[in-house]
């Protein structure tokens, strides 16, 4: 029994190394890989005697024969990994009963990307490998040559093989797909697939037009006088010799703090234009690293701590259709529960029915799906079985799901639409849309207790909300006098919300947040933004002609016209705009970044636009500034390599104050 569980995961992970490893290719999640593997090894150091070399277990990767092979002077290994924090302590606790209690240890991020070794010989780069099965890698050293920030001269000349990973920016790697989409080409799962499929190319000049980058985090020194004698000595000289090492490493004093670390990362690395699925914990001694060793696999004095799983394979049992507030229905896939990113998930987004022909999805279908930020999750792909292709293709709905008028098509748009305005379902979206935390913020009010207040025909339409009496709220199920009166307090709180908030919520055709704040900003008030001329919109930066049009239309509609009265009546009222407090920031572009001690980056982005600059989120040539917090991410690397002024977190409040002192 036992034997064949271990013959059967062999197999499984055998299969699964290859599509991953040599195909670029995998058709599991990296969780449901990673639960596998530690079956097989639990299984194996309970039966020692079923335990073979050719086990994967006893090996790192796998090697393809794409590229002349090429033996590593040092190995190359894995990482030992975890998803649990006691793991990490076990892990700790035995290192220090063997070296006392002030092990030290250097956290790093774990880029999910590919594991190469550079070689150089008198601090000129002369050989580039994958890592392959750890013994025998594939020389890729043309198309690692084409990677710029992969120096061909050091600036000592030193004999040193370093490692690192490949990467391509998450940026970078939807821009590819969104082109291998146009032109009809396979698309890649994620980053790490579409950097080793443009790593591993035959051709160097398609790896030349992919936009990858690296990360170098070990080094192995031959002939130097003072080597490093720590693992974070060595990464501040590789930096010094001009290679890229990550600016997020910390130096821990015992695992208490590297667990902080991974705690803060398992959100902030959202942040990161690079995916990451981990952290990596290494002894920051050589001496002590050295003592502890190697297992078949791995080094004994490093582990991996990784993050919730952000991709998995699932059922996609059935695709519902959804109305949304402009009307468009959209497909959403049904799926079987699974766990991702930490929550369970049962519903993941399918774009449109363009998208759902793309993916050529159908009922029934294993699918893959991905998080990322705070974005519902996505279907990426299908996993190609041999029973799919008995099932009936998906069939493109004709009428709409919540008042079966026809669907139509609009021009230039990829959404179908529900013909009819007064249907029921754009109206509850619309609802759901104004009571929401980007726009009115009505705390307590979500689509549930909407469902029920439209049932029972007490809001149908925003301004209802602010007609609602205790006793209407007292009729909603299991409402009882306490809820009632936090809903009805808190509709009274979202009268005066700002004219950002207050636009937003209107849902003016094509008018999301940003042109609302744009145009709060412009006009200060309602009524002067309802008097404004189609040309006065139209010649706004960031507004145009089209979207001109439509905000003028929008504020000359009767039935608008006579909405913003009434709510006005019911004390529905955003105040005007605050006006600049000075000019400290005219003309200026200025981009947070890291986590401030101070204030949020939200208030930060307030202060910014009070002194009447502008607050944007990407660094480029034209930001005039960042203001770096504690851990900033690769916008400070960015305005780095730009020459961008970079300001501290209290050099940035002093120029305020003293702009306010006079
Ligand atoms: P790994 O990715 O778990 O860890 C080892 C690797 O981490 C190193 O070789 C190195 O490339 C990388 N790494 C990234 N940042 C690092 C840093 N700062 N310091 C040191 N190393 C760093 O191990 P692996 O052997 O590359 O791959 C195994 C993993 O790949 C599995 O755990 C699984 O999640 C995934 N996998 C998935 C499938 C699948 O079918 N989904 C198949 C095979 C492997």
């Amino acid at each position: 029994m036992v034997l064949d569980r271990i013959n059967f995961l062999k197999d499984e992970i055998n299969k699964h190394n290859y599509l991953y490893y040599v195909e670029d290719n995998p058709v599991i999640d990296d969780y449901t890989f990673d639960n596998l593997f530690a079956e097989l090894k639990k299984l194996e150091e309970e039966h020692p005697e079923y335990k073979t070399p050719d086990s994967p277990t006893q090996r790192v990767g796998s090697v393809s024969e794409k590229f002349l092979p090429y033996t590593h002077k040092h190995r190359l290994y894995s990482l030992d990994n975890t998803y649990n924090y006691e793991d990490l302590e076990i892990w700790y606790k035995k290192i220090m009963e063997e070296y006392g209690n002030d092990v030290e240890l250097v956290c790093e991020l774990k880029i999910d990307g590919l594991a190469i070794s550079l070689t150089y010989e008198n601090g000129l780069f002369t050989t580039g490998v994958t890592r392959g099965d750890g013994v025998t890698g594939e020389n890729i050293t043309q198309n690692l040559k084409t990677i710029r920030s992969i120096p061909l001269r050091l600036f000592e000349d030193v004999d040193v093989e370093v490692r690192g990973e490949v990467y391509m920016p998450k940026t970078s790697f939807e821009k590819l797909n969104e082109e291998n989409l146009e032109k009809g080409e396979k698309l890649f799962a994620n980053p790490r697939n579409a950097a080793a499929g443009s790593i591993r190319q035959l051709d160097s000049t398609i790896t030349a037009k992919r936009d990858l980058s690296i990360w170098v985090y070990t080094s192995i020194f031959e002939n130097l006088p003072n080597p490093p004698q720590t693992h974070y000595e060595s990464l501040m000289y590789l930096k010094k010799l001009g290679f890229k090492v990550n600016p997020n490493i910390r130096l821990c004093k015992d695992v208490y703090e590297a667990i902080e670390y991974c705690k803060e990362w398992e959100n902030k690395r959202f942040e990161l234009d690079y995916a990451t699925d981990g952290v990596v914990i290494k002894v920051n001694s050589f001496a002590i690293q050295n003592d502890m060793g190697f297992t078949a696999r791995a080094p004994k004095w490093a582990t991996a701590f990784k993050f919730p799983p952000e991709e998995a394979v699932t059922t996609l049992e059935d695709i519902e259709l959804g109305v949304g507030k402009t009307g468009a229905v959209t497909p959403v896939a049904k799926l079987k529960p699974v766990l991702l990113a930490g929550s369970t998930v049962s519903r993941a987004s399918l774009h449109n029915f363009d998208e759902i022909r793309r993916l050529d999805v159908r009922k029934g279908d294993m699918v893959l799906i991905k998080k990322a930020a705070e974005i519902i999750p996505k279907v990426i792909k299908v996993v190609d079985t041999e029973e799919r292709k008995s099932k009936r293709p998906y069939r493109i709905p004709k009428k709409c799901p919540g008042c079966l008028a026809p669907l139509e098509m609009r021009e230039g748009e990829v959404n179908l639409y529900c013909s009819n305005p007064d249907c029921p379902a754009i109206m509850k979206a619309k609802l759901e849309f104004w009571a929401s935390k980007d726009a009115m913020d009505i705390d307590f009010v979500g689509p549930s207790i909407i469902q029920q207040m439209y049932d029972k025909q007490l809001v149908l339409t925003p301004v209802d909300f602010y007609r609602l009496t205790m006793d209407d709220l007292m009729k909603l199920d299991l409402v009882k006098e306490k809820s009632a009166s936090n809903i009805f307090n808190a509709i009274q709180a979202s009268k005066n919300r700002s004219l950002k908030r207050f636009l937003t919520a209107l849902t003016i055709k094509n008018v999301g947040k940003e042109t609302s704040d744009i145009l709060a900003n412009e006009y200060g008030t309602l009524e002067n933004l309802m008097k404004a001329s189609i040309e006065d919109l139209s010649a706004i930066n960031g507004i145009g002609s089209k979207m001109g049009n439509d905000i003028y239309e929008f504020f000359h509609d009767e039935k608008n016209i006579k909405m913003l009265d009434e709510l006005k009546s019911l004390g529905v009222e955003p105040p005007p705009v605050e006006l600049p407090k000075s000019e400290l920031f005219k003309g200026k572009t200025i981009v947070i970044t890291g986590t401030l001690k101070d204030m949020t980056r939200d208030e930060a982005n307030e202060l910014i636009k009070k002194h009447g600059g502008k607050a944007a989120s990407a660094v480029s040539k034209n930001t005039s500034f960042v203001v770096a917090g504690l851990n900033p991410g690769s916008k400070f690397d960015k305005a780095q390599r730009l020459g961008v002024i970079i300001l501290t977190e209290e050099e940035f409040l002093e120029m305020i104050k003293s702009e306010e002192k006079g």
